[in-house]
């Protein structure tokens, strides 16, 4: 399998929730041939937990923006997005086209753990499946 790309985010009220999905999860992050790229906030959590990964801007300044243009350009397979549904947020248009061009280009997106879990269990199968061959 080509090498996967997974980009991750979090609202400011979810990041402690992406932290602890991510550490729950560290194995399967670093076994595995997988690129993360990640908007700026939380990517530098990401990098505090271990993990290395492309970092964009921050969310309001348009991280979730550059996100959505690598994932038009066929460059994003997964999109890992926790958001926070009970906080506004100044980039809220940013965020609604991502979750949009995720629709337009068929890309899976998560946007809660139990989501994001499930997806990573189905990686995972995937995964060993290929190992296995
Ligand atoms: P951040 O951006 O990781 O830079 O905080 C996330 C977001 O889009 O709110």
């Amino acid at each position: 399998m080509d090498q996967m790309t997974i980009a991750i985010v979090a609202h400011d009220g979810k990041k402690i929730d992406m932290v602890t999905f991510i550490r729950d999860n560290m194995d399967f992050f670093q076994r595995h041939n997988i690129n993360l790229i990640a908007t700026g906030t939380t990517g530098a959590h990401l990098e505090h937990a271990g993990l290395s990964v492309e970092k964009m801007l921050s969310g309001p300044l348009g991280g979730d923006a550059q996100i959505a243009s690598r994932l038009v350009e066929k460059k994003v397979n997964i999109v890992i997005f926790f958001r926070d549904p009970l906080g506004k947020h100044p980039h809220e248009v940013d965020v609604s086209m991502l979750m949009r061009l995720c629709d337009v280009h068929n890309i899976p997106l998560a946007t809660n753990p139990a989501a994001g879990l499930r997806f990573i269990q189905s990686l995972q199968l995937e995964f060993e499946t290929q190992e296995s061959k």
